[in-house]
């Protein structure tokens, strides 16, 4: 039987402008405030589908979403080379 996740979004986002992803038993919920909860769904990926109608920049949360469901993120990693700007 497949029982429903309540999933939630948190309000803030991190530097990068991402909204966390988290399922209700994450240790790592933030506060009530700062979460908005977007329903009850079954997996992860609806629940990805259904904060991104809300939010632009969803990621899930990697110690409640990650690491109970196989990877479905491919997010592409851009190195960014960092040289130091030299003030001539
Ligand atoms: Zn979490």
């Amino acid at each position: 039987m497949n029982k429903g996740i309540y999933f939630y979004v948190t309000i803030s986002t991190d530097p990068e402008g991402y909204h966390l992803l988290h399922r209700k038993e994450c240790k790592r919920l933030p506060v009530k405030e700062d979460m908005v909860f977007i329903g009850t769904l079954y997996n992860l990926n609806q629940a990805l589908s259904t904060a991104r109608i809300n939010f632009k920049k969803v990621k899930p949360c990697i110690k409640c979403c990650i690491r109970y469901s196989a990877p479905i993120i491919r997010e592409t990693v851009r190195p960014v080379l960092h040289f130091p700007q030299k003030m001539i």
